[in-house]
């Protein structure tokens, strides 16, 4: 084999592929309940986008980035995350339209590129189900987009989902609280791993999810963002827990919660589900009101969510609750002789007018090397034409998971594989 896939990638293959359609209509269709529409933006975009909206300092930018130039010399990146994208689709089309102060409720499916170390769950390119409701500053938004995500959790079967809340702030009290933090941990920064050591004057909150241990026992004591929340992010922080208990959605304070990316203000979360061991955060979002801002827009507040689809099938995989084998689907047209093929041909055709699976095997081989096939393609139905059966106007019709079989006129076949007895 001459070429191999690049490191860090996977196909989806045709026996995978029901449970990742099952899981996109189901995020389509929760989403049509709670009024967001699709959008689906280009694979690539400007890097410029990227390094404005998620911040120059963060670890996608930074070091994650699929960065190339085009012929014309202009620096694209694919797609690293989803709402910067968004965001610009939404400025650039004008999508709140007349009404300046609307609510704009946007969702998309798509593929995340980030060069990343591989792991299980985790892939250079990922696909993430996102949601962004642009323009309210309502906490009310915040809890519909959170219980719209557990909503589709546990449509999928995945109800134990631990919600992870926090407020990271905003630009009023954001500094002053990093420069407490930087007090909290000045003296034992030597202590401290290399990323945080760099973090420590680029990123200095980041310090705050780094997942050593050592760093962490560092941490563990120093003040939190939410002891130093200014009122009007302790106001809407109070009123996106007091809208997630009206929901019935239990939560649990993390002030470690931080996300990787610049942009988000106050809300921040991340949903943690059981099963795929110690790195199980299968989605996570909040606020992010002064990205349109810095994209160039309007002031204008935003909140939004992304979650993983391979994890979220892991989890599913993990419970369970992927079926191991596929049940037998379609019909496969078996004939004898050349007259039957040319009907069978008709026939394969007839049906799938009338919306029916069907097939023929392509080798006209004999009767039992096509039986053979229909068995093992994992057909639920063989259809067997002959000379007899095209003189009668019939077909014999096996079902070949019970293994009987019945005559049936033509013209009733259709009807009766619509609606089998
Ligand atoms: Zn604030
Ligand atoms: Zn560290």
């Amino acid at each position: 084999m001459k070429y191999k896939r690049p490191r860090g990638l996977q196909d989806i293959l045709p026996e995978q592929v029901g449970e990742w359609q099952s899981a996109e209509a189901t995020f389509r269709e929760i989403c049509r309940r709670y009024r967001f529409e699709e959008i689906r933006t280009p694979v690539f975009e400007q890097t410029e986008l990227f390094i404005r909206a998620v911040g120059e300092e963060t670890d996608i930018v930074s070091k994650e980035m699929y960065t190339f130039e085009d012929r014309s010399r202009h620096s694209l990146t694919l797609r690293a995350e989803g709402t910067a994208p968004a965001i610009r689709a939404y400025l650039e089309n004008n999508l709140r339209g007349q009404d300046r102060d609307r609510l704009v409720k946007l969702y998309y499916i798509g593929p995340i590129f980030r060069y990343d170390r591989p792991q299980a769950g985790r892939y250079r390119q990922h696909h993430q189900c996102g949601l962004e409701a642009i323009g309210s500053a309502n906490p009310a938004v915040d809890a519909e987009i959170v219980g719209l995500a557990m909503a589709f959790l546990a449509a999928l079967g995945i109800e134990d989902v631990t919600l992870k809340l926090n407020s990271v702030g905003c630009p009023e009290c954001v500094p002053g609280y990093i420069e407490t933090l930087k007090n909290a941990v000045r003296d034992r920064l030597p202590e401290m791993c290399a990323d945080c050591q760099r973090r420590f004057d680029t990123n200095p909150l980041r310090i705050l999810d780094c997942k050593v241990e050592g760093c962490k026992a560092i941490t563990d004591g120093a003040p939190t963002m939410l002891d130093a929340l200014c009122e009007d992010c302790a106001t809407h922080f109070e009123g996106v827990k007091g809208h997630l208990e009206q929901l019935g959605i239990a939560y649990e304070i993390d002030p470690r919660i931080v996300r990787g990316l610049d942009y988000y203000t106050k809300t921040a979360f991340e949903f943690v589900a059981e099963g795929i061991g110690a790195q199980s955060s299968i989605g996570g979002g909040g606020r992010y009101d002064g990205l349109v801002e810095s994209c160039g827009g309007p002031s204008t507040p935003g909140v939004g969510i992304g979650m993983g689809l391979e994890r979220i099938l892991l989890v599913r995989e993990a419970l369970g609750l992927v079926a191991e084998d596929r049940p037998r689907h379609g019909n496969l047209v078996i004939t004898l002789g050349d007259d039957a093929w040319n009907e069978g041909v008709k026939l394969v055709a007839e049906l799938r007018a009338a919306g029916i699976e069907a097939d023929l095997d392509y080798r006209q081989r004999s009767m039992r090397s096509q039986m053979k096939y229909a068995n093992n393609a994992g057909f639920a139905n063989a259809i067997i034409l002959g000379d007899d059966e095209i003189v009668k106007g019939v077909v014999a019709l096996r079902d070949l998971e019970a293994g009987d079989q019945v005559e049936v006129p033509r013209a009733e076949l259709a009807e009766r594989l619509h609606c089998p007895e």
